[in-house]
């Protein structure tokens, strides 16, 4: 397999400001603090965690969206973080982005047809204007809308449709990438699946990467091919999707997973149930140690809340776990000592 984006150190610190002026530091929110990943050509990355742990985030950093304070990413070869804005500025085809909600981000004054041609001008691609509806055209039948959807506007659409208005936009490009941030839920579930349906479809038609961002696991279980789980600003875990949901080893994961109903009520009634006591606490003032600590039900005396624990490899494979104590957890030798519903 070869390597389309590597992260390294990824950081994303953004200031926190005070002052009339709002000229004087006061400290830095860690939104994204020191994230490694890859992303192999033509799979799919699930990133996944509770909302403000830095996933949208760490995603438009990935396309230089949002600048980087820290740490390097390479797409494809070319380091993107030191790019001169105008190569950047090319390379940016190349790396699209798809929105949660499609209604806000799509312009309500613009009809389709429209929608989709200022992609293609701005990246001066498309040629003449014949050229350019055979290229519309063609991403309108790959995201299944039928051709009189060209002089219709946003608003006459349903949710499902509009998204699908959305991936037209990012696909007519023709990208390598697509970062799709909670792509599917603003959607309603019978609509979810034909969405993620879509998507997989047009990685297959079209060779794309992806980089799939959700809150619910459940969203990123089928469609990717690795899954790394966000914390506070950090990656605690990632592995093979098959081995994340087999055998998940990092608590949080554990307590996320535990949140996700499943259907055999059999299971269901006997699975354990990991409830996390607090809210995450803030980016601009994380726990010392183990950023999880304050939370963990596993969580041991002065290790944990003293030590940062680094991603290391677990077993024999890719598996890569942030904790401590994963290896006792996962054989019983230290036992959870949370209350369980
Ligand atoms: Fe919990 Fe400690 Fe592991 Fe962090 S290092 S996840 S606090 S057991
Ligand atoms: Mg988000």
């Amino acid at each position: 397999t070869e390597t389309l984006v590597e992260v390294d150190d990824l950081k994303v610190h953004f200031p926190i400001k005070r002052g009339v002026f709002l000229d004087r530091v006061v400290g830095h929110v860690k939104a994204v603090d020191g994230v490694d990943l890859r992303i192999n050509k033509g799979e799919t990355y699930g990133l996944v965690g509770e909302s403000g742990c830095g996933k949208s985030t760490l995603g438009r950093a990935l396309l230089q969206l949002t600048p980087p304070t820290g740490g390097r990413v390479n797409f494809d070869g070319t380091e993107l973080t030191t790019l001169p804005a105008k190569q950047l500025r090319s390379m940016r085809r190349r790396m699209q982005m798809i929105f949660q909600d499609p209604m806000s981000s799509l312009d309500p004054r613009q009809n389709v047809e429209s929608i989709l041609t200022e992609g293609l001008q701005a990246h001066g691609l498309g040629g003449d204007r014949t050229e350019r509806r055979k290229i519309i055209a063609k991403s309108l039948d790959a995201v299944g809308l039928p051709q009189w959807a060209l002089s219709r506007y946003p608003h006459e659409f349903s949710g499902g449709q509009r998204q699908r208005i959305g991936i037209a936009r990012a696909v007519v490009l023709n990208p390598d990438l697509i970062v799709a941030d909670e792509p599917v839920s603003a959607l309603d579930v019978s609509i979810q699946a034909q969405v993620i349906n879509l998507l997989e479809d047009l990685q297959e038609e079209l060779g794309l990467t992806y980089l799939v961002i959700a809150h619910d696991l459940a969203v990123v279980k089928h469609i990717s091919d690795t899954v790394g789980v966000m914390y506070l600003g950090a990656l605690v875990e990632e592995a093979s999707s098959d081995d994340l949901y087999r055998q998940p080893l990092h608590p949080y994961t554990r307590a996320l997973m535990s949140a996700v109903p499943v259907p055999d009520p059999e299971i269901e009634d006997r699975r354990e149930r990991i409830l996390l006591a607090g809210d995450l606490p803030s980016p601009a003032n994380p726990p010392t140690g183990c950023r999880f600590h304050t939370r963990c039900p596993w969580a041991q005396p002065t290790r944990c809340r003293d030590e940062r624990p680094g991603l290391r490899i677990i077993g024999t494979g890719t598996h890569r776990v942030a904790c401590h104590w994963a290896e006792q957890i996962e054989s019983g030798e230290i036992r959870s000592h949370a209350v369980k519903a």
